[in-house]
């Protein structure tokens, strides 16, 4: 098995499948050579939600899901995340992850924005995503069946008679342009979300998008991509990504507030700064727009504990000059999880022969448009292991021969040239920033596609860029097709619901080109 990717997806489905031989590209870079620190994963705070209160119940946390979805959440997939929530937190602790519990071994769980019922389970804190990987990685390394291959990342899908028998590969750490070959029984993509797609992200910079582009290169049919989720209280200091606060402090009770101490977020929404996290991020823009200043006022609600309870966002603070105990933090939405992905069903299979899916790439339809809090790593363990179980039993009983594979596009050549590709990326980020963000219409939409395809055009030698191109693309086309506003996508030329649209629309790229409608699924 071929699993493209390293963060809580790949690695969770690698143990899963253990002792079945899997290879697990890790996309190191000169930052984080062996790739730990290269996957969304590893920066996690908030935790993972569970059903695991005397006072909840999967059925409960399935409810605040769908209703945080805004019309588009699958029903059966929410009912399996919530309902296998336990049994996988279970495993993540026989793996060696050691969740905050109380004396008597209780999870201790913690409130987030629009959950009903105190779910969160964390870790040291604010540490849940560090700690998961650290014991997820110690797992993989005594794991023999499992093989790391720490510089690799793949950049295009290989294909045989229709079906993807595993990867076209480049060094991710070396500047050199010899296309390898990797060959799989079963290929998984778990290659995350698309954040760094945009200039103001707190996903890392391996977060373009690269693993939807391949599959929908190979003709893989995505979801519900124009649904982008912002996090409304990065950190606003001007660092990229920018590190986040929590959404757990606001569940602590801290407040929004304005450059006067003005709380803004009561005028909003009833639940105030606890709303889905689309009202609260536009709330905010609102506000900047406005000329205002925006602060996460923690000192009450948090006080002498922070340092405690949430670590890594004070040293976050303290890096940029700030003690949250005494001032309150300034922060500004952020390009956060990509709800739409690689249309995935539930056994993780997509709609091409030997290849699944898992993470943020994929699209359960958990989500609908829009992400309840702490949902995404639950999402990631429970439809890992499902990845899992179905290679597992259906795996050939041949390894796959090279013979009659296609030739990559990339043999004839490609393009080495770093500066080029950085600055092509951060093209394509302000493009996104400024015309596919939290707010977009017909013009900006119609405006981005037109420069996506200048800069695709500029890029086709370098397949990063390439790939990020298509990746883009694929939201913009998406967006301008929902002619409605809905969770996380909101144009300001429909800004309403309109439940004739309350559709998921799943498109392929050769459907897209030829102008067809998509294969509209009511949810
Ligand atoms: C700052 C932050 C805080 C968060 N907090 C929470 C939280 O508290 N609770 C929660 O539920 N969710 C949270 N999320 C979201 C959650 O962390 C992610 O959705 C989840 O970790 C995604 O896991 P993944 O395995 O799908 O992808 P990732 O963890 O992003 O891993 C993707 C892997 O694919 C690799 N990759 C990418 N492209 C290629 C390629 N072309 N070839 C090979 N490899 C490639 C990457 O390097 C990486 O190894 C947070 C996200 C961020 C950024």
């Amino acid at each position: 098995v071929l699993i493209i990717g390293a963060g809580i997806a790949g690695l969770f489905a690698a143990l899963q499948l253990a002792p079945l031989k899997v290879t697990i590209l890790a996309n190191g870079s000169a930052e984080s050579p062996d790739g730990r620190l290269n996957a969304s994963s590893a920066w996690a705070q908030g935790g993972i939600a569970v059903a695991a209160g005397d006072d909840d119940r999967p059925d409960i946390h399935m409810a605040d899901t769908i209703a945080a979805g805004a019309g588009l959440v699958d029903p059966e997939t929410a009912d399996i995340l919530t309902s296998e929530a336990n049994a996988r937190i279970a495993e993540l602790q026989d793996f060696g992850v050691n969740f905050d519990v109380d004396q008597n071994g209780a999870l201790l769980l913690g409130k987030e924005a629009a959950h009903s019922r105190n779910r969160i389970a964390h870790i040291n804190g604010d540490r849940a995503g560090a700690e998961i990987m650290k014991a997820l990685w110690a797992a993989v390394h005594a794991t023999p069946s499992i093989k790391i291959l720490s510089k690799y990342k793949a950049i295009e899908l290989a294909r045989k008679a229709g079906s993807i028998v595993g990867a076209h590969v480049v060094s991710s750490i070396d500047n050199d342009d010899a296309v390898k070959m990797i060959l799989a029984n079963a290929t998984m993509l778990a290659t995350g979300g698309i954040g760094a797609l945009y200039e103001t992200t707190t996903n890392p910079p391996s977060s373009k998008g690269e693993g939807l582009a391949m599959a929908a290169d190979a003709g893989a049919q995505f979801v519900d991509v124009e649904f982008v989720q912002f996090h409304p209280t990065a950190i606003d200091l001007g660092r990229d990504p920018a590190p986040l606060a929590t959404e757990a402090l606001r569940g602590e009770g801290a407040i929004l507030v304005d450059q006067n101490g003005r709380r803004f977020m009561v005028d909003i929404h009833p639940d105030a700064e606890l709303a889905p996290r689309d009202v609260v991020a536009r709330g905010i823009t609102e506000q900047i727009a406005k000329g205002n200043n925006i602060f996460l006022d923690c000192r009450e609600a948090v006080g002498k504990k922070f340092p405690e309870k949430f670590p890594t966002v004070h040293a976050a603070c303290a890096a940029g000059g700030i003690d949250p105990t005494l001032a309150p933090i300034p922060v500004a939405p952020a390009a956060h999880y990509h709800m739409g992905g690689i249309a995935v069903d539930n056994r993780g299979r997509t709609s091409i022969g030997g290849l699944w899916a898992s993470g943020e790439v994929a699209c359960t339809g958990a989500h609908g448009a829009n992400r309840l809090a702490s949902n995404s790593l639950l999402e990631a363990i429970v439809f890992a292991a499902r990845v899992a179980d179905d290679i597992y039993k259906h795996r050939p009983l041949t390894h796959r021969s090279g013979i009659g594979v296609e030739v990559s596009r990339w043999n004839d050549g490609l393009l080495v040239d770093p500066e080029l590709e950085a600055e092509l990326l951060d093209r394509i980020r302000r493009v996104m920033t400024e015309n596919v963000g939290l707010v977009r219409n017909n013009q900006s939409l119609l405006e981005a596609r037109y420069q996506i395809e200048k800069i695709a055009e500029m890029g086709g030698k370098l397949p990063s860029i390439s790939n990020a191109a298509l990746a883009a693309n694929l939201v913009v086309e998406m967006a301008l097709r929902r002619k409605e506003s809905r969770g996380g996508h909101y144009r300001s030329d429909f800004p309403t619901p309109n439940d004739a649209l309350r559709v998921r629309e799943y498109m392929t790229v050769d459907r897209l080109a030829d102008g067809q409608e998509s294969e509209a699924v009511t949810a």
